[in-house]
């Protein structure tokens, strides 16, 4: 689905990502750890093109998204992303936050945005706040509705930035539990986070990054009970 080739991304002349490469299968759920300033938000963004990379190549579904003259719009629309802070529209309801891109970007009607809004509010267990406004939902229930919103317009992939970091301790579950249901539900997942627990539950593969490179990769297993890297091996001394 995703294929990344020498990644680099430089802000002036510090070079954050130093040479990625990638590969990430359809329905695979790919967990990136590593310690803070490493770039994992800049590789997230620089695979929606919310950065523009410096150098290498990323392919989205066998298309080069990074070469010059593609519609970026469109290749975004197939990419969900979610953040650490939820970025409702305040002023619109629960139920207009889901169902304004799909009709004002994807021309669906407002009826089939409205039916398909309403199933994901059942996914993500707040059928009942269709009508209430953000500013009257806790964190954990605006984090899943703003996966919700992600969902509705029917993303091919979805790419997480550390979306439970700013919640409240007691709300981390709810919004991991989604996350959990989507990716048993087969949906290809790239996912920043510091759950250890849920990446090792959850994660096909573990990636581990470092001071803008791919340190080590492998399956949970690998990467948590039999780190190779010492540095691998540092971070999760710290974090575990
Ligand atoms: P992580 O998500 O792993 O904590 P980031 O990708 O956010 O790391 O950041 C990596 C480095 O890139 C940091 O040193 C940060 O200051 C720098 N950086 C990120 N975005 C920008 C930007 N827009 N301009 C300049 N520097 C940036
Ligand atoms: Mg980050």
């Amino acid at each position: 689905m995703i294929a990344v080739k020498q990644l680099r991304k430089s802000f002036g002349k510090n070079e954050i990502l130093k040479g990625l490469d990638i590969t990430i299968a359809k329905g695979e759920v790919v967990v990136v750890i590593g310690p803070s300033g490493s770039g994992k938000s800049t590789f997230l963004r620089c695979l929606n093109l919310l950065e523009e990379p410096t150098g290498g190549d990323i392919l989205f579904e066998n298309e080069p998204i990074t070469a010059r003259g593609h519609n970026i719009n469109a290749t975004r629309e197939k990419m969900g992303m979610v953040f650490q802070h939820f970025n409702l529209f305040p002023h619109k309801t629960v139920l207009q936050n889901l169902t304004l891109a799909p009709v004002q970007v994807k021309g669906k009607s407002p009826k089939e945005a409205e039916k398909i809004a309403l199933d994901l509010l059942q996914t993500v267990g707040l059928a009942d706040k269709r009508d209430v406004y953000p500013n009257q939902l806790s964190g954990g229930q605006k984090q899943r509705i703003a996966i919700a919103r992600a969902l509705a317009m029917q993303p091919h992939v979805m790419l997480f930035d550390e979306p439970t970091s700013a919640l409240d301790p007691e709300m981390v579950g709810e919004v991991l539990d989604v996350m959990k249901k989507l990716a048993e539900g087969g949906m290809t997942m790239i996912i920043v986070t510091h759950e250890m627990g849920f990446a090792r539950e959850v994660g096909d593969r573990i990636i581990f990054m470092d001071n803008g490179l791919i340190v080590e990769e492998g399956t949970p297993e690998q990467v948590f009970g039999n780190p190779s890297h010492p540095r691998t091996r540092d971070f999760l001394a710290k974090v575990l």
